[in-house]
């Protein structure tokens, strides 16, 4: 059945999210902001559109349903954005999904078939990591709701979702087998499309990101007194860590690897005065958890060689690992499809080298992501954007491929 989106519409969906919580050309909603909040109702309204139903769930989460009893895909991204960030980091992905949705749903060719549209909540993290997808997939307990807390101002997620109203709600989880799939839409945030001048990216996995705190004990002293031999200085040792990572790592990682040293605190941190503790903070990113535990397995190494060789103690504590997840071929073949039909020879298949919502949905189901062009590479910036050519044309890859994927010919 052919499809076709409407290209001036998708643009006014995503300038009236656009102008709910404006901050320069971008947008500032934090998760359960005001304009969050008003954002996540501007979608509820718009679901009867598509031929949806669906409310805010307990965390947040939008997922609007189809009484229709055929096959269904799933299909969204997120709302709240960073602060004082982009438009299109999340409201791109959850205004295809709208769009989608209203074409295929409404179309006499669709039959009991459905496109239903989720937003989840808190994708950018400020209270804890993918909260609202992975409450979706049965991963979030009431104890680690109980524990996430805004990381920009302290307030409690408990505070907060009594504050919107959304407490007390039940929160939906997944009804086992009701989907043929997932599919979400980004922003790519980097400058690979760009630079290639490709229209359409179609993601094959997107990367685990493991975080790590090293702590080094020395002791505190005066600069100008203490001798260099006596000194038990902690900065240096984060340093000499930090360094022998870089001598170290490249021998063992694979091709796209990459890992960061993202801060050093240094303990009281002035002058004049020799710093007793230092905290590293580490991260490792890489599509394969084999490439993973061998990194981190090396990192536990160097660690344990600073502390013993001394004068400082050093200590690793791991923070967070989430799991690399491989797309699946068949939705990615769908996408290519629909890329070569309205963009040909204008796609490539890449990783992401950011986390998203999907690498959580394909934990229960097959899962797929398609990326548009960045301009200029830039993300988590207010300056973010897309040209409109590149919006339109990627919701319309977008549409064919979710109605190739329903009709079960991927
Ligand atoms: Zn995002």
């Amino acid at each position: 059945m052919d499809v076709r989106i409407d290209g001036k519409r998708v643009l006014a969906d995503l300038t009236a999210l656009r102008t709910i919580g404006a901050y320069k050309t971008g947008v500032h909603k934090p998760t359960f902001s005001e304009p969050h909040v008003k954002s996540l109702e501007w979608l509820v309204a718009k679901l009867p559109e598509a031929g949806l139903a669906g409310g805010i769930d307990g965390i947040g989460n939008v997922v609007g349903t189809s009484s229709r009893k055929g096959p269904k895909l799933l299909a969204g991204s997120h709302l709240e954005s960073q602060n004082y960030a982009g438009w299109l980091d999340g409201p791109l992905g959850v205004v295809y999904a709208l769009e989608a949705a209203r074409v295929i749903n409404n179309h006499a060719g669709a039959g009991d078939r459905a496109v239903e549209v989720a937003s989840w909540c808190d994708e950018e993290g400020h209270f804890g990591f993918f909260l609202g997808s992975r409450s979706f997939v049965g991963g979030v307990s009431e104890a680690d709701i109980d524990a996430a807390i805004d990381r920009t101002n302290g307030e409690t997620m408990r505070a907060a979702l009594k504050r919107v109203g959304f407490a007390g709600r039940p929160r939906v989880t997944v009804e086992k087998g009701r989907y043929r799939g997932y599919i979400e839409a980004h922003i790519e945030q980097g400058d690979w499309l760009e630079t290639q001048k490709l229209a359409i990216g179609v993601v094959t996995s997107i990367v685990g990101i493991w975080q790590f705190k090293v702590t080094f004990t020395g002791v505190q002293n005066h600069a100008g007194t203490t001798r260099m031999a006596i000194r038990k200085d902690a900065g240096v040792a984060a340093v000499e860590l930090a360094h022998r990572i870089k001598q170290r790592f490249p021998a063992i990682a694979a091709e796209r690897t990459v890992w960061t040293v993202g801060r050093i605190t240094l303990e009281p941190g002035a002058p004049s005065i020799i710093p007793g503790r230092a905290e590293m903070l580490f991260q490792i990113r890489d599509a394969d958890e084999g490439v993973l535990k061998r990194m981190e397995a090396e990192l536990e190494t160097l660690v344990a060689e600073s502390d013993r060789e001394g004068p400082c103690r050093a200590r690793l504590e791991a923070m967070s690992r989430s799991i690399p997840a491989k797309m699946d071929e068949s939705l990615m073949a769908a996408l290519d499809r629909g890329a070569e039909k309205h963009a040909p020879g204008k796609h490539i298949r890449m990783p992401s080298g950011a986390g998203h919502d999907a690498q959580y949905l394909a934990r229960i189901m097959p899962s797929s992501m398609l990326f548009v062009p960045s301009i200029g590479g830039i993300s988590h910036h207010w300056t973010e954007n897309t040209s409109d050519a590149d919006i339109v044309l990627g919701a319309q890859v977008y549409a064919d491929a979710c109605e190739a994927m329903l009709r079960g010919a991927a």
